[in-house]
């Protein structure tokens, strides 16, 4: 596709309408309470699975509903503009795809049929190390091939959801830094099967955060899986997991610009409402102007997403775009958490308005899945030719 003559396609109302009506089932009141206890929103995702929505990108073949990116997108972004939080299960859309694009036809019908129907869920991605951070290719993991297994020895740090997962996709090096040519090679995409392994060389423990998102810790001493666990050729798992990474950047930007929407939303119903001095208080230039700015920037990184899905969709060249796309919708749904944060004075501290924790939850795109400095990087180096800067 000719990114100068393209059209934005599909924008799915039947979808927006049918997750919009699910996430009513889910106001605040039921993410408060589970930010109490630290618990995992399971019934959330349970109504998710079941309406097939989580299977939204697994072909029809194997069981899901075989849609397109801009679908996903929709889905999530609908999620997150109905004050919800879909990052309890959004890793399962794009995880899918390394298992998807690069895993035997054996793995396939193995695992995605019992993915698309819930029985089995794919939601942790173990890339993250605590001593290596953005620098991924210096990983420090280790799976060495022993016979008919591999046995794996290292430690990722903020894997979320692995205490409720069936499934972890693991990024771990199969050969020595300095025994390859590039460091991007040696490293090596394995399916773990955390059934299986816990208690036997896998530990995982549960990290205290901001947000209620079910981080981890996760620990391998000596845990041995067996050989058919590695996805694709030994050695090429960073290339796979730079291919669905586009994918990734596209989901997760839909989700801030929910968010975005979001707290346009309501900060435009509240300071319309909202008097003081006599006067509502969204009359003040100064309270009606950064709604009203992040809602331009809402718009404008919508179509940077829409357009990086479309190319995406039509298996066309979109690492800018996708870059792009999360870069802006992180910024401008954090320009809007903070209008609204602001326009809600006091009462945006007060837990039952919501706001705060949608504020504190929106910050997250910032700097995860991967930080604002490495997409800049990206487009400092990539699209247009400067010096690595890193
Ligand atoms: C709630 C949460 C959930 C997460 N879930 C997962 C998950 O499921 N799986 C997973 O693998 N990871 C996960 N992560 C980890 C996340 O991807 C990383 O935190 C993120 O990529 C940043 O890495 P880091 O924390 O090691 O920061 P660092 O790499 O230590 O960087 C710290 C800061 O320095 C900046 N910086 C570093 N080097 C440079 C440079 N050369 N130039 C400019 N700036 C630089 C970075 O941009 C960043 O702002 C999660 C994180 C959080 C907070």
């Amino acid at each position: 596709m000719d990114s100068n003559r393209m059209e934005l396609g599909e924008d799915y109302s039947d979808i927006r309408e049918s997750v919009a009506k699910l996430c009513a089932g889910f106001p605040g009141e039921y993410w408060r309470k589970l930010e109490d206890t630290r618990a995992y929103p399971a019934e959330f995702v349970g109504a998710l699975t079941a309406s097939g929505f989580l299977g939204a990108l697994i072909p029809e073949q194997y069981g899901g509903a075989g849609l397109p990116l801009r679908a996903a997108a929709v889905i999530l972004e609908t999620i997150h503009k109905s004050g919800c939080n879909a990052g309890a299960c959004h890793a399962q859309m794009y995880i899918m795809g390394t298992l998807l694009r690069h895993g035997s036809e054996e793995q396939k019908k193995k695992y995605l049929p019992e993915i698309a129907s819930g029985t089995l869920r794919l939601q942790a991605f173990g890339v993250t190390e605590p001593t290596t951070g953005s620098d991924t290719t210096q990983l420090r993991t280790r799976a060495l091939r022993d016979g008919d297994h591999y046995v794996i020895n290292g430690q990722k740090v903020w894997t979320s959801r692995a205490l409720h997962s069936d499934l972890m996709l693991l990024l771990a090096r199969t050969t020595a830094v300095d025994q390859v040519k590039k460091r991007s090679e040696g490293l090596s995409v394995f399916l773990i099967d955390i059934r299986a392994a816990r208690g036997h060389g896998l530990e995982i423990r549960p990290l205290d955060a901001m947000i209620n998102h079910n981080a981890t810790e996760v620990f391998f001493n000596d845990l041995r899986i067996p050989a058919d666990a590695l996805i694709g050729k030994e050695g090429e798992g960073f290339r796979y997991i730079l291919d669905g990474m586009n994918a990734e950047r596209i989901l997760i930007a839909a989700e801030a610009l929910g968010d975005a929407q979001y707290f346009i939303e309501r900060s435009t119903r509240y300071t319309k409402e909202r008097i003081v001095f006599g006067r509502p208080i969204g009359q003040n230039q100064a309270v009606q102007f950064p709604i009203a700015r992040a809602y331009a920037e809402t718009e404008a990184a919508s179509l940077m997403a829409r357009k990086a899905a479309a190319l995406f969709d039509a298996g066309t060249p979109c690492g800018a775009e996708a870059n792009m796309a999360k870069l802006l919708a992180a910024d401008a749904s954090w320009n809007a958490a903070e209008a609204c944060m602001q326009a809600f004075g006091g009462f945006g501290f007060a837990r039952e308005y919501d706001i705060e924790r949608k504020w504190r939850e929106t910050r997250l795109f910032r700097t995860a899945p991967i930080s604002t400095n490495m997409v800049l990087a990206f487009i400092g180096q990539h699209v247009l030719g400067m010096p690595r800067s890193y």
